[in-house]
């Protein structure tokens, strides 16, 4: 099967895919909230829709990879630096393997996850805080010059939703030890 067939078997599965998926989720601050609600409507400032906005960008690349048009779609999913995120947060969170061609893709992770409402929000938060970090990376590499390490993001989404999920829901006794290991652990 081609990737291409693979998008086009997903893209049949879902019937309007102008029709908004994201769904708040209230152990994520308003901030990651917003940040997603704005990725899924293309409206955070890659270089791509400051182009569209007829800003002047002399380099349209990807600042994580170099290697395409900095678009949401490239960051989140096709970007290398993207993929192996997700295989990483995919085999930590034990929903594996992500597969994600488009931003609404990654909306819908929570759906493959066997349990109850809250493994499906835990995860739909996780999803959340990845994508966030991801784009703290970029603006890092964008506004920074940082060097984004793959290592450094994969302790972020884990650090931040240990501390977001016991602050802001009932799990205020988790432990971030067994986080680390598996953070469905509790339930
Ligand atoms: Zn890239």
């Amino acid at each position: 099967m081609t990737i291409a067939a693979v998008k086009d078997w997903i893209r049949e599965g879902t019937e309007d895919r102008s029709v908004q998926v994201m769904r708040w989720e209230s152990w994520i601050p308003i901030k990651v909230n917003l940040f997603i609600w704005r990725a899924e409507k293309d409206s955070i400032p890659t270089k791509e829709a400051l182009i569209r906005r007829r800003i002047n960008i002399q380099d349209d690349s990807c600042p994580l990879c170099g290697t395409a048009g900095e678009t949401v779609m490239h960051l989140f999913t096709g970007c290398f630096f993207a993929t192996d995120l997700w295989m990483a947060v995919g085999q930590w969170c034990g929903v594996w393997p992500v597969l994600a061609f488009d931003f609404k893709d990654l909306l819908g992770i929570q759906d493959y996850v066997k349990g109850g409402k809250w493994a499906k929000r835990i995860i739909r938060g996780i999803v959340y805080v990845s994508c966030w970090v991801l784009w703290k990376l970029r603006n890092g590499k964008v506004f920074q010059n940082s060097n984004p390490k793959m290592m450094e993001a994969i302790a972020l989404v884990k650090s931040w939703s240990f501390l977001w999920l016991k602050y802001r829901s009932k799990f205020g006794s988790i432990e971030w030890k067994d986080w680390t290991r598996n953070p469905l652990y509790m339930l």
